[in-house]
């Protein structure tokens, strides 16, 4: 903020608004370095569809791994760095090159259902160049853009962009899938549920929190499950750490999860081994909880 009002030329730098702005020089410029040395990378988490316990998808998460230290970085201590400059446009074109490329890869060892996600931020979304390197993208890896789902969040209905609306047409014509993220965290109207051909909602996790000792928080999830039924969209609960919450989940015939109980978000060459582990096996209720071998 003190930057953006700093160009207008409104504030006096005070000195530790000064301190800041290095600060975030610095996080910038690591950023930058970080993506010309390839230091981004993917692990996945997969999805479930809760009729059949088939895994249906896999959401792709960013990881920074810092060269120097061989640190971890996870997206919450940098995507926000990135979302105020214009960093996330380069990450998130990074990411989904990545995201398309393994998708790709694994379509031999993936039933036709298996869809891979990818999240996007609102910047992106309103930036042509995502959609023009979206389709260079599908037709560079032959992913079949009914491969490929992306991630938004409420955002971007607030910002109510003209820009990011058409994206999100542009998005549905080409064939890949649109599901809207951490639904019923943000502060965005219904309206926009009616106006856009989205494909999933997938409820934020703070709503599977206290679910066991809260039937307001149960009645909420069931409202959005019924909600999204009611317009044609699948959805997907986030965040599920025990057997309570899948059970409840079965119960009120939410399709959907994803979250810890089942597996943590893993490694690309983890994943592939799940996939492996799963190719053969008949379609008819498999256990939830993943192992490899
Ligand atoms: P998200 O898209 O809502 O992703 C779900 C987050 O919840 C992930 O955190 C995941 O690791 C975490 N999670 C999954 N299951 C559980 C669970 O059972 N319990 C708990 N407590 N957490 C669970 P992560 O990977 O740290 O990502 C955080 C957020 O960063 C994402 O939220 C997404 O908004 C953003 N993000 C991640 N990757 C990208 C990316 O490539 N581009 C952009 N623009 N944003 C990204
Ligand atoms: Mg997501
Ligand atoms: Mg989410
Ligand atoms: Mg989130």
């Amino acid at each position: 903020k003190a930057k953006a009002e700093g160009r207008s030329g409104f504030v006096t730098f005070s000195p530790s608004i000064l301190s800041q702005i290095d600060m975030q020089l610095g996080e910038e410029a690591a950023i930058k370095r970080a993506l010309n040395c390839d230091e981004f990378f993917l692990v996945w988490q997969p999805q479930f569809e809760l009729a059949t316990g088939r895994m249906t998808g896999a959401e792709a998460l960013v990881r920074w791994r810092d060269a120097v230290s061989g640190a971890v970085r996870p997206p919450a201590s940098f995507i926000p760095i990135a979302e105020r400059s214009d960093l996330i446009l380069e990450l998130d074109k990074v990411v989904l090159g990545k995201a398309c490329m393994q998708a790709a890869k694994w379509m031999p060892i993936s039933a036709e259902e298996f869809i891979c996600s990818v999240n996007v931020s609102g910047k992106s979304l309103q930036a042509y160049a995502y959609l023009t390197h979206l389709t260079e993208m599908l037709q560079q890896t032959g992913l079949p853009p009914s491969r490929l789902q992306l991630e938004i969040t409420e955002g971007i209905f607030i910002q109510d962009s003209r820009n990011a609306l058409e994206s999100i047409r542009k998005i549905r014509e080409i064939g890949v899938s649109l599901a809207l993220d951490d639904f019923g965290s943000g502060y965005a109207s219904f309206g926009y549920l009616a106006d856009f051909n989205l494909n999933q909602l997938k409820i934020d996790r703070s709503f599977l929190g206290d679910l066991a000792s809260s039937t307001r928080k149960q009645n909420v999830v069931r409202g959005i499950i019924a909600l999204a039924n009611s317009l044609g969209l699948t959805v997907v609960a986030e965040g599920v750490e025990n057997e309570a919450q899948l059970d409840f989940l079965i119960h009120e015939h939410c399709h959907g999860a994803q979250g810890f109980f089942m597996s943590e978000p893993v490694e690309e060459r983890l994943m592939t081994n799940y996939l492996i582990a799963r190719q053969g096996r008949a379609k008819h209720i498999e256990k939830f909880r993943l192992s490899p071998f």
